[in-house]
């Protein structure tokens, strides 16, 4: 079943440990859809400057993402600078230049308004909200993901949205700030209160947990010999959850834990090396391979 993304489509600038890059294709819904598109057909909402060339559009195309909803406005492409330093799951921010991104209003092509998946990835949920509001059809699954700037600053726009979401997927910390509770089994009570049924907590190597009101189920990050660039691990999670639950076309309790475990392969395979540079470029048979040994590494008997 299609998937419909919006969020940010940009140029990054990396510094890690294992080396720089001073502009690659980046932003959340780049990092999503590449990652979805292993699995469903992929609808993009976003917007993009002059500077955008087609040279990193035939990237999402050749993987089939449908770029009708990527918007071409006068002006520069969102640019976004971050630096790693030892330890991956820190990173400070250098830069975040808006550009384009400052006025977007996302409108949806006729054909997206049908999809009954949807992934709104972190942009200003008043946005996030306008997207849900051009959907005809009630969605199958809705779910969001945010971070600090948008939990201090428009808290009541994001409890406005979150009523309207079956899935929030953030990670451990933010959960702490939008409840204010330390304990994640309570944090997780309260966001079900505030309108999402689930609550997926990603911990970047450290792995990810899924809580719903009936059970609870984790997974541990792959262990990799190499982190060289975690940009974008957090949205290809997200883009192989979704994108499971969309090839499956529900998500009852066996798919989100299947979700889970698809989430962590394609998050595991975007930090191996700079931008999408990757997960552009995955076979099925490695995604199936590394499903496997997310199997072997967590089964075990009693
Ligand atoms: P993550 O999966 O959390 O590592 O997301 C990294 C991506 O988020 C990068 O490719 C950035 O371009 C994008 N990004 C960073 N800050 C923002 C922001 N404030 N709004 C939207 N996208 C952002």
């Amino acid at each position: 079943m299609e998937l419909l993304v919006v969020g940010s489509v940009a140029f990054d600038g990396i510094e890690t440990p294992f080396g720089k890059v001073e502009r690659t294709l980046g932003g959340a819904a780049t990092h999503f859809s590449l990652a979805a598109s292993y699995f469903a057909p992929v609808q993009l909402v976003g917007v993009v400057g002059e500077d955008f060339e087609e040279k990193h559009a035939r990237i999402l195309r050749k993987r089939g993402v449908d770029l009708e909803g990527l918007e071409r406005t006068p002006g520069k492409t969102f640019f976004w600078a971050g630096k790693y330093g030892r330890n991956p799951n820190e990173r400070t921010t250098l830069a975040t230049e808006l550009n384009v991104f400052a006025g977007f209003r996302p409108r949806l092509p006729e054909r997206y308004r049908e999809s009954r998946f949807v992934f709104l990835a972190n942009i200003d949920p008043t946005l996030q909200l306008s997207v849900l509001d051009q959907v005809r059809r009630t969605p199958k699954v809705t779910a969001l993901d945010t971070m600090n700037y948008w939990i201090e600053r428009t808290p009541a726009e994001l409890r406005r949205t979150l009523r309207r979401v079956d899935i929030l997927i953030i990670n451990d910390e933010e959960a702490r700030q939008l409840t204010g509770e330390q304990n994640l089994v309570f944090a997780a009570a309260a966001i079900f209160k505030m309108g999402p049924k689930a609550l997926v907590i990603k911990r970047g190597e450290n792995g990810a947990t899924l809580m719903t009101g009936q059970f609870i189920f984790s997974i541990p990050g792959f262990p990799l010999k190499r982190v060289k660039d975690p940009t974008g691990a957090g949205d290809s999670f997200a883009g192989g959850f979704m994108g499971w639950l969309a090839k499956a076309g529900k998500a009852d309790t066996g798919s989100l834990r299947r979700a889970m475990v698809y989430g962590s392969v394609m998050g595991s395979f975007a930090v191996e090396e700079f931008g999408v540079a990757r997960v552009a470029r995955l076979r099925a048979r490695e995604i199936a391979d590394r499903a496997r040994r997310f199997e072997r590494l967590t089964r075990f008997e009693l």
